[in-house]
This record gives structure tokens, sequence and C-alpha cells, in this order.
């Protein structure tokens, strides 16, 4: 199949914003896909070789991929980058190179897209001294054969910048069109992805074989599960109105969500995000044999640190340490954990999704054998509102950040965030109702005592639909010298020349970031803002909505992609909510 039927297909995108006809551009590539490359088809699109969970990177510095620019069309290396630092985007740039290339010389041969492919899938295999001159070679002789608007492509898949806000579910619903001939069936397609969380293999199942092979999509050990996610509320009138009449509370802690997958003697452990994080806990992967009583079972649990001496717990910034490439040997003694298990997800090669909360609560309490390190989440059934607030009360007395509420009758609903499960947070008796996670995309210089560092951040929150990242705030409170000294050197790797073309705000930045390090703040309010372009235009036209006070609470959300940052429709709601209240008040 030619690329050039990708690279048109990503360019008639980069045109719009609507989904409908970003989906219906998907759905005319689809259709002329061969079905034994499909899969190829969708990581390509998404910017990816393999799902995510896999950790195959293509991972090429923009340096390299500069050089080999130069290499294959003969352009100077300066003047490469004089124009990267003029337009800040380097598939535009690659494609501006090329075309002036293209004028002096005959156009080669078709690349394809099993080529290009299957070279990117050599080049994030290279390893070792040499690999980067290997990589070098590669790319160029790609772009070599490239015409502009693929070579635009390929230089922006390389380095990791083809973001064009194709959502998961865009992708979802345009193989439902394409290959069941209606958007219904996307629910089916759903599903199988959430089990599996691979669009690739969704895709390809349902090109060979129809909508009935996706029945066939089964929790699999070593395929991570997307994670089922809870609704928040502010009061525990609230939580009881959408629980109805029994329910449980079991602690929320503060710490890192974790799904381990045990086989026998092989462990392997996702985040919140599925990435693969078996190497950051290397004390789970050699004592969690021994309180686990199943040989095969995938399991989720809150990974908390905790002080060895007295078994509190602590914070969730603790668990920062984790994330040292070297030296873990190190921070497991200096930052011991406990792990403490919510939830099964599947026990002996079965499932247990769709078995609801009190047998799969039951399963868990016959098969893990607590200890010091491994617990089950302390659980309570709740009836009224005055039990909720006291489990709450304990909650927090025992150093949780508040509690979560289930039904008694809920399955697991994969990737879903869902009622059944809902959120409840000492923060909810004053001001906003919840903390959020915003995205830095910017910085101030500080004045006085904040001379040389950054003085203020300016956070964004993102917008799954458009996929950008419109700003909401400049915080400047909440910050300790520490953190800041943290912020300069965290966010020194992440400057940009130019502003991300998906950052949207009214405000100027000294310093712009790539839209990837997540922080939680707490505000007292949200008010509309002409500067802010959260919601723009939603509630009333020309304002977005903006926090008022922010404050940062001392967390980096480090186990966040951006793109779990809280999105619009969350800050929507929370800040219709809040009108809500001022008008139960009045
Ligand atoms: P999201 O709701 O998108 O995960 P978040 O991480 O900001 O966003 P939180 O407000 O932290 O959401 O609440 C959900 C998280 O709480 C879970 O992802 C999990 O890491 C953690 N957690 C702690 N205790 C429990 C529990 N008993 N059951 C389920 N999750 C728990």
């Amino acid at each position: 199949m030619k690329f050039s039927l990708i690279a048109d297909t990503l360019g008639y995108m980069e045109n719009t914003t609507k989904r409908l006809e970003l989906t219906q551009h998907l759905v005319d590539l689809f259709k002329i896909t061969p079905s034994d490359i499909i899969s190829k088809v969708i990581y390509l699109l998404q910017g990816k070789l393999r799902p995510d969970h896999e950790g195959v990177e293509i991972g090429i510095a923009e340096k390299i991929a500069i050089k080999a620019l130069s290499k294959s069309s003969g352009i100077s290396v300066k003047k490469i980058e004089d124009e990267y630092r003029d337009t800040g985007d380097f598939g535009q740039v690659a494609s501006k190179i090329l075309e002036q290339k293209t004028q002096t010389t005959f156009l080669s041969q078709n690349i394809t897209v099993e080529r290009v492919y299957d070279t990117l899938y050599k080049i994030a295999e290279l390893k070792g001294a040499r690999s980067q001159d290997m990589k070098m070679k590669y790319i160029s002789s790609l772009l070599n054969d490239a015409t502009p608007i693929e070579g635009g492509f390929i230089a922006k898949i390389i380095t990791s910048n083809l973001r064009l806000g194709i959502a998961d579910y865009t992708i979802l619903d345009a193989l439902a069109v394409a290959y069941t001939g209606s958007k219904e069936n996307r629910p089916a397609l759903e599903h199988a992805y959430n089990v599996c969380s691979d669009l690739g293999k969704v895709a390809k199942s349902v090109a060979e074989n129809g909508l009935e092979s996706l029945k066939d999509f089964q929790v699999t050990i070593f395929s991570p599960i997307r994670p089922m996610l809870a609704e928040r509320v502010k009061s525990p009138q609230e939580a009881r109105e959408k629980m109805g009449t029994e329910f449980v509370s079991e602690y929320k802690l503060d710490g890192e969500r974790v799904q381990i997958h045990r086989q026998e003697e092989k462990i392997v452990l996702y985040s919140r995000s599925l990435e693969n994080i078996t190497n950051y806990y290397p004390d789970i992967v050699e004592n969690i044999g021994k309180v686990l009583k199943p040989d095969e079972v995938i399991l989720e649990a809150e990974v908390v640190a905790m002080n060895d001496d007295t078994g509190e717990f602590l914070p969730f910034q603790e668990l920062m340490h984790r994330r040292r490439k070297y030296k873990i040997a190190q921070a497991v003694q200096e930052y011991p954990i406990t792990v403490n298990f919510f939830d099964v997800l599947s026990m002996d090669k079965k499932s247990c999704l769709d078995l609801p909360y009190v047998q799969r609560r039951k399963l868990l309490e016959k098969n893990v054998i607590e200890d010091s390190f491994a617990k089950i989440m302390p659980m309570v059934f709740v009836k009224t509102d005055s039990e909720v607030e006291d489990s709450l009360e304990n909650a927090i007395n025992a150093g949780c950040e508040g509690i979560m509420l289930k039904q008694l009758n809920s399955p697991y609903r994969a990737g879903a965030r869902a009622s059944n499960w809902l959120k409840l947070k000492r923060e909810y008796r004053n001001e906003l109702g919840d903390s959020i996670d915003l995205v830095i995309v910017g910085a101030f210089y500080g004045r006085g005592r904040r001379t040389g560092r950054y003085g203020a951040l300016l956070l964004s929150a993102y917008d799954d639909k458009s996929d950008t990242f419109p700003s909401i705030c400049k915080v400047g409170t909440g910050f300790t010298d520490d953190s800041l000294d943290q912020f300069y050197q965290i966010l020194s790797d992440k400057i940009t020349i130019r502003k991300d073309p998906r950052i949207e705000s009214g405000l100027e930045a000294d310093v712009w970031f790539e839209p990837e390090v997540v922080i939680e703040i707490v505000a007292s309010e949200i008010t509309l803002s002409p500067i802010h372009k959260v919601a723009m235009d939603k509630i009333r036209k020309g304002s977005g909505l903006a926090l008022r006070f922010p404050k940062f609470t001392g967390k980096i959300r480090f186990e966040k992609t951006s793109e779990n940052a809280t999105n619009i429709d969350e800050i929507v709601t929370l800040y219709n909510s809040q009108k809500r209240v001022v008008q139960d008040e009045k």
C-alpha cells in the first residue's frame, strides 16, 4: 500500500477539527487498506509502532533527524536549523526542504506503508554505540524516496510530533463504520479495546473476521486492561443519592495505581496510563509471589510509600524516588512501600470483570495473604449519610486523601468513568470540591527570592475533542524553595523554541514547554475569563474559564500523561456544580 495514501489522509485531517470530517477521512482510508496491514496503519496514524504498554519507542533526537534531512536533501544542517527555529514545526521544515530538493532532482520510487513501518521498527530496535549513525542512514534513505508531503509526516512521526487530535474514540468510530457499516457497533469495538488496550489488534480482528470476532476478546495475561475510573462527588448526601441503598466505602490511599499481572514466576506491572513500570518496583516483583495464592492472576492495587518505623502512609511525592533511572535499589531501601489491593480482574485464566463488586472483593480476600508488605484495602458497608461521613473521617485520620464509594453489584467497567465508583475527598467541604490535574505549558521568570528560577507557571487543561491545551490559570503559590528548584530542573528539558501549536492562551509566557508535565492544583473558584481559553464560548461568547486563587498542592502527577489531565468536560461540570451550590445557599 502506498504511503502517500496515509500522508494524504493526514494532510486532509490537519485542515479540520470537526470530528465528523476527521472520522470520514479515516473511514475512506480504512476502506482501501488491505486487512493484513491495518494494524500498522493504525499505529502510524497515532505516531506509534506498537501499543504504548509494549514500550517500543521510535525515539530519534531532533539533531539526528536534522542531519538525516540534510543528507538526503543536500541542504546544510545550519540552514535546516534556522528554518526550524523560524517555524517550530519539524514536519513543515522537512516538507519545505524536500520541496527544494525535488525541484532539482528526479522523483524516486514510491514508498510503501510496509517500508516506512518496517524501517521505523528497525530503528526502534537499534541499540548501542553505533546505533545513531545507523538510525540516520535509515531515515535519510526513507526521506530520499519520499515526496515532500510524505517526508513531512515521516519527520513528524520520528520526532514524536505527530499529533493530529486522532483520539482513540475517533479511530473506533471510523473502524465501526468502515468494517461493520455503522457507528452503532462501536460499543463492541470499544469492549475489545478496553480489555486488550491494543487498537491495532482490534482493527485487524474486525477487518479480517468481522464484528463477531470481537466477542472472542478476552482478558489476557500481560495485556493491560484499561482502568475503571471514578466520578467525583462533593458530599456524603450526593454520594448516597447516586449510590442507592447499600454500598461500600474503601480507603482512598494517595499513591500510585498499579495493575499487577502474575503468571507463576513472571510479574509485570502497569501504571494507570498502562505503561510498563515493572523496573521501578523490584520489591513488588520479589515479594508478590508469596502473598498471592493463584498462579495466574491480574490484580489492581494502590502502592503507597510508608514510614518503616511508624507504619504511617507517606505523601504521594515520596514515590518520585522510584522514578530514578539508576539507584532504584537504593530507593527501594530508603523509601519502602506497601501494596494495597483493591480489585481482581482475572484469576486462573477467567475474567472477573463481569462479576459484581462483592464477589470480586470476596475473591480478593480469599486469595491474598496479607502481611506487612501486602494489604487488602480497608472497606466498610455503608447506608446512611452519617455512615459515609464517619468512614471519611476514619480514612482521613488514617492518612488517606478520602474514600472511594463502590456499588455492591457493579461489574468492573474497564475504560469507563462511571457512577458505580465515586470518589469523595477531604477537600469537598470547601472551595472547588476537588483538586484538578493540569499541564505545565509555560513559565514566567521570578523576581526577588525567585530570581533565576520560575516565579509562576502557566497551566492548561486538556481538550480531548481537539487535542489542544487551552490555558486555565497562572499559578505562583504553593511552591517551596525545593519545589521551585525541582521545577526548574525538570522543565529545562521541556523548553521549546516556539509555543507548541496545541497550546492556546491569551497570555505570553517567558518560556514555553512541551505540554508534558502534569501537576495537581486546588483553587477557590472557577470564573469566566477573556484571557484563558478553557471551554471558550461554551458558557458565554468570548469567555473561557479560569481558576481563582490556584495553588500547587505539592504533587507532580508523574504517573499521568498530559492526555490524562483534567479535561474540559470535567472543568465545565465543576463550574456548573459550583453554580448550583451558590444558588442553593441563597
Ligand atoms: P482518575 O480518576 O482519572 O484516575 P485521578 O488519579 O486524579 O484521576 P483520583 O482522584 O486520584 O483520580 O482517584 C482515582 C484514583 O484513586 C485511582 O486511579 C487510584 O489510583 C486511587 N485509589 C486509591 N484508593 C483506591 C481504591 N480503594 N479504589 C480505587 N482506586 C483507588
